[in-house]
């Protein structure tokens, strides 16, 4: 175990306490904050502008890293990039970086594994470790930041749809947005990270209420309750109809657009009446629907749908003035699925 504190998990005030604590000045807060967030330090020894003495003193007392990386892993194009962390405690976080023309896109986790069980998804498979602090989830950006400034490069998205459910960790996740959206720390537009969410409904509309201007993805995958119920358990607890309303009560709170997930499963949720239902549903919505063929896991027998089905899927949902996009499955070859790596790790 590892009882250094992580400067990853303090705010800015924290932070300053922690070091006017250990006998310093306050403006050598700000000189650590900005190696932290402006220049992504991973260590104390870079920090030229810190007396030496002063940081082995916080090397002896904190840490820049959330963990151990126990694996890597790149697609065979070189343009997805996954890494499998360790954290202190022995638990796992995975965060891939995907490559694609200018996009330098993060998909982070904000969970140790998922308590929602969606059958489909190597996630819920493994069921609920425990939540990521602030400083977990805020890392495995900066972590990628370091990595991709070495070339001259930076993060320009982040999706929240690595490992577990952000809305379950509400105000963690939301802490790590400020920090990675406050122009005094990351300063990544809002409008770049996008929180995906399986539809905790309070947690939606709690959300809609603070106008969070950071985009919404819904992971719907079915539009009837008898097809939902089998994909999401959650969604016994909040059905499609309230998931809907949350929806356009996001919508109307932020102005901001909700995409809808849709894992297309061969003969379960592809077939013409989910699509026409699917188009009933969200018809004249602020919306666009998401058509991600199924990544295959261990504990599910699913299997991606054809293109023919994929395509009359889509064309649909056109028919109802529904926009949607197929999106093609990134890094297959290295396991970048939700919650694979991992368990490629665990299982030997
Ligand atoms: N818990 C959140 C975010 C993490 S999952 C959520 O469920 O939205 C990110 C996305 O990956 C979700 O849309 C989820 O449904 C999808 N997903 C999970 N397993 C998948 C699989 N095997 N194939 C395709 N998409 C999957
Ligand atoms: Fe959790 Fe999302 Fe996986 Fe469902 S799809 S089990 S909510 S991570």
């Amino acid at each position: 175990m590892n009882d250094k504190i992580n400067l990853y998990d303090l705010s800015f005030e924290e932070l300053t306490t922690f070091i006017t604590d250990l006998g310093q000045p306050k403006f050598r807060a700000q000189q650590v904050w900005d190696w932290i967030y402006k220049r992504f330090a991973l260590g104390f020894e870079d920090m030229g502008n810190i007396p030496k003495a002063f940081r082995t003193q916080l090397a002896a007392q904190a840490t820049l890293t959330i963990g151990a990386i126990v694996d890597e892993l790149r697609s065979n194009d070189n343009q997805t990039k996954k890494v499998l962390f360790q954290l202190p405690d022995g638990q796992y976080v995975e965060t891939v970086l995907m490559k694609y023309e200018k996009r330098r896109t993060l998909c982070i986790s904000t969970q140790a594994g998922c308590a929602m069980g969606c059958v489909f998804c190597a996630t819920g498979q493994m069921g609920f470790f425990r939540h990521l602090s602030v400083g977990e989830i805020v890392g495995q950006v900066l972590y990628f930041a370091h990595e991709l400034a070495q070339t001259g490069d930076h993060v320009t998205n982040i999706v929240m749809m690595g490992m577990g459910e952000p809305l379950h960790n509400y105000e963690r996740t939301l802490t790590a947005v400020d920090r990675l959206t406050s122009p005094d720390a990351f300063n990544l537009g809002a409008r770049k990270i996008t929180i995906s969410t399986v539809g905790l409904v309070p947690a939606m509309r709690r959300y809609a209420d603070e106008q969070r201007q950071t985009p919404l993805a819904v992971s719907l995958h079915a539009a009837t309750d008898a097809e939902r119920d089998k994909l999401i358990p959650v969604n016994r607890r909040w059905p499609i109809a309230e998931v809907l309303d949350a929806c356009r009560y996001v919508v109307e709170k932020t102005g901001r657009r909700i995409t809808f997930e849709w894992a297309l499963i061969n003969g379960e949720n592809d077939t013409i009446e989910q699509a026409q239902a699917l188009g009933k549903l969200v018809q004249g919505m602020l919306c666009h629907v998401n058509l991600i063929p199924l990544n295959p896991t261990a504990g599910y027998g699913g299997a991606p749908s054809s293109h023919e089905r994929v395509d009359k899927f889509q064309e649909v949902l056109a028919s109802y003035g529904v926009s949607s996009t197929v999106r093609v499955r990134r890094g297959i070859d290295i396991q970048a699925g939700c919650g694979q790596l991992r368990d490629r790790h665990v299982q030997g």
